[in-house]
């Protein structure tokens, strides 16, 4: 088979399929299911050991046991005997060898689904009761007629692949597919990795992949294709870096900056001095900008740990060579908050930093377009509609993301495409480990702060219970009096949760007129229109408000060094990263600030140990381990906060290992032959093209 024709066979939609038609095609669509790739890679949720069918007459009732049976009858007993369970269904069902009664507790709906002549395999913990055999928590599947049950069938006498489906379709029907679309590719499917990288890294072939992927033959030769198909995507997402990488060496921007008097005039003005590690990622960045070939950089540095300080540094050493920066936040309120910060601490240079964001006159609009536009404005500050909007600037040279969770490395290399090939510098306060580094932030080079400023005092966190909150207003309550002020944040699930809204709303309505009558109360939330928002932060600011009831907008890098407690209501209901990143919010001035994580007086297994970890660590890192470790990474990386979650089969905590061989290889490849011109590499390159290509369509790039 040629080659351009088997990729267009993989990219065809799933609707040729046997077994799919339009109706289906709509149905797979829902589970991301397109294409016959997609139905190919679909990742079945769990494995069931059915190499051994038992007859009824064979049940020994030690393990769970799998059964071919038809559904004979239906009955309801137990009026009397069950007490609360009235009415309970029983299904009994039978093979050549005897029968069994399918106890249905609670789940009367099974009568419409299992009628009279129905054969399904029952998977299940059977016992010996009332001199039958019984089961009462068991799982089956319909497999159609009887003509399924033979020796090839794909749901039976193997092992199992599990999938999940949704309204529209069984798992059998499914699994029927899958099996159908495997059996009549794999065989002539070809292979896209060169063949010394296959031998040297013992890989299993594709074809042999993709079938023991659904349908293995042992747990290793599952393991072995979920491996071989987890290195595939990382290879391909290494590659996207290292093709980057490679761009950036041979793009030059044609910036030349000769001054840099300007930073330090700017280091003498300020009240304090860097910290060391501020002086250090300082010049990584400086000795980058300096260089023809753009900068594409992340600074990691714990919440706290002066990251805007560097960015502003950064903006005016560019200022001063005549080149613009773009200051990019994930809020409106962030935006403005840098601008004031900036504004105060550059007035007496000769350097102009506005905010465009919403909110503000058509005429102001204008006039601050107009300077942009005309070089007059030298720092802008707003969210990523800034980029969107076709602002025209002079000389933009220098992007700069806070706290970006949201760009993925597409949307990065996006950046690096605009006509000036602008320096870009990634910053970021979520404490990354290193697997995820490299597989997110693989083309980028790495400066940490691995220092907080002096003085600082480490935050003291305690665990309580919503039944003492009592004792906890007090303390709120005296601290006040000592002229500090408060966050209390209460979670929204969704910002656009009405009920959670309005739950919310009544607590600061309580706080207000009841709890802290003799206090300013003001609340923010995500549904407050941009000036509001800005009117309560700014009174919060300078101090005219006490107590901030805020919900999670407040998350990610507001700075008020006068407050010192932060109150989070059910803190049960966030993760690790974002009670840091809330807890960050205080402890910013020199006064002992205080974190009170507050739940209900019965919390689950796991957010106990989140609130033990924050008990215990205030250092991001340490809590990042933790919580890969609690919660796995692709849910730490969650696709809110972080774009693209590194897509199935890959599982980063288990993964670190093949990713790392999967960034050599992409390096080394594109080292070696950079547009995948090689006869060797031919194939791959295909498939490369093919991905990205799968990957714009998603993203609807
Ligand atoms: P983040 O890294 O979370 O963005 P910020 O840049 O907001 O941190 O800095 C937090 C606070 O620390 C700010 O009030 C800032 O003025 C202050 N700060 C930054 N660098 C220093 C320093 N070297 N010495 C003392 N205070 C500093
Ligand atoms: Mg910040």
């Amino acid at each position: 088979m040629v080659q351009s024709s088997r990729i267009d066979e993989l990219n065809s939609s799933v609707q040729f399929c046997k077994g799919v038609g339009e109706k289906r095609a709509q149905v797979l669509a829902k589970k991301g299911i397109k294409t016959v790739w997609d139905l190919l890679t679909y990742q079945p949720r769990g494995f069931e050991d059915r190499r051994t069918i038992s007859t009824v007459s064979t049940l020994t009732g030690e393990t769970s046991e799998t059964l071919v049976v038809r559904i004979i009858a239906h009955d309801f007993f137990g009026r009397q005997r069950f007490g609360r369970f009235r009415n309970v269904l029983k299904i009994i069902a039978a093979d050549s060898t005897g029968t069994v009664s399918l106890v249905c507790f609670n789940r009367n709906f099974l009568q419409k689904l299992l009628t009279v002549g129905d054969t399904i395999i029952l998977f299940g913990r059977f016992t010996r009761k009332f001199n039958e055999w019984q089961t009462s928590s068991f799982e089956y599947e319909k497999i159609g007629n009887e003509n399924n049950i033979d020796e090839s069938s794909p749901h039976m006498r193997r092992i199992v692949p599990r999938y999940e489906v949704t309204k529209g379709i069984t798992e059998s029907q499914l699994r029927m597919i899958i099996f159908t679309a495997v059996k009549k590719i794999c065989p002539v499917i070809q292979e896209y990795l060169p063949s010394d990288m296959i031998d040297r890294l013992h890989l299993p072939s594709l074809s042999k992949a993709l079938y023991h992927f659904h349908f293995p033959q042992s747990e290793k030769a599952q393991e072995q294709s979920r491996k071989r198909l987890a290195f595939d995507r990382l290879l391909m997402m290494q590659l996207v870096m290292a093709r980057i990488k490679h761009r950036l060496a041979d793009m030059h921007k044609g910036r030349i900056y000769t001054k840099k008097t300007i930073i330090q005039k700017f280091e003498q003005s300020l009240s304090f001095s860097l910290t060391t590690a501020q002086q250090r990622v300082v010049q990584e960045i400086i000795t980058d900008m300096q260089s023809s070939h753009p900068m594409n950089r992340l600074l990691q540095g714990d919440v706290g740990s002066g990251k805007t300080l560097v960015a502003l540094i950064t903006m005016l050493f560019a200022a001063e060579n005549n080149v613009q920066s773009a200051l990019m936040v994930p809020t409106e309120i962030l935006a403005r908050q840098h601008v004031a910060t900036i504004q105060a601490l550059i007035n007496t240079f000769p350097v102009r930093a506005e905010a465009l964001v919403g909110g503000i006159r058509l005429r102001e609009r204008k006039s601050l377009l107009t300077d942009i536009s005309s070089g007059a404005i030298n720092i802008i500050v707003g969210t990523h509609a800034l980029l969107h909007n076709d602002v025209a600037f002079k000389n933009l040279g220098l992007i700069i993301i806070d706290e970006q969770h949201r760009f993925g490395v597409m949307q990065r290399a996006a950046l690096h495409e605009k006509s000036s090939h602008p320096d870009v510098l990634v910053m970021t306060a979520t404490p990354i480990p290193r697997t995820l580094a490299m597989s997110h932030y693989g083309e980028l080079d790495i400066s940490i702060i691995d220092e907080m400023p002096p003085g600082r005092k480490p935050v003291k966190t305690t665990w309580v219970r919503d039944t003492d909150a009592q004792g906890i207003y007090d303390f709120i309550r005296q601290e006040i009096n000592n002229k500090q002020q408060v966050f209390i944040v209460y979670p929204l699930v969704e910002e656009s949760d009405k009920m959670e809204l309005k739950n919310a709303v009544k607590m600061y309505e309580n706080f207000r007129s009841t709890i802290f009558s003799d206090y300013s109360v003001g609340m923010v939330h995500g549904k407050m229109k941009a000036q509001e928002k800005n009117e309560i932060m700014q009174q919060f600011s300078d101090g005219s408000i006490d107590i901030l009831v805020a919900t999670t907008v407040i998350e990610v890098g507001v700075d008020i060094p006068n407050a010192t407690i932060i109150l989070i209501e059910h803190a049960d209901r966030y993760g690790i990263a974002q009670l840091h990143q809330l807890r960050g919010r205080v402890g910013r001035g020199g006064k002992q600030a205080h974190c009170i994580l507050m739940t209900k007086p019965h919390i689950t297994e796991t957010a106990y140990s989140r609130m033990q970890a924050m008990i215990k660590y205030t250092d991001g890192f340490k809590l990042a381990d933790i919580d890969m470790k609690i919660r796995g990474p692709g849910e730490f990386l969650g696709t809110r906060q972080h774009g693209r979650v590194v897509p199935p089969p890959v599982d980063l905590l288990r993964d670190a290992a093949i990713l790392k061989k999967a960034r050599e290889e992409a390096f080394r490849i594109i080292n070696d032959d950079e547009h995948l011109e090689r006869e060797e590499n031919q194939a791959l390159k295909k498939q490369f093209e093919f991905e990205i290509q799968q990957h714009e369509a998603l993203s609807g790039a």
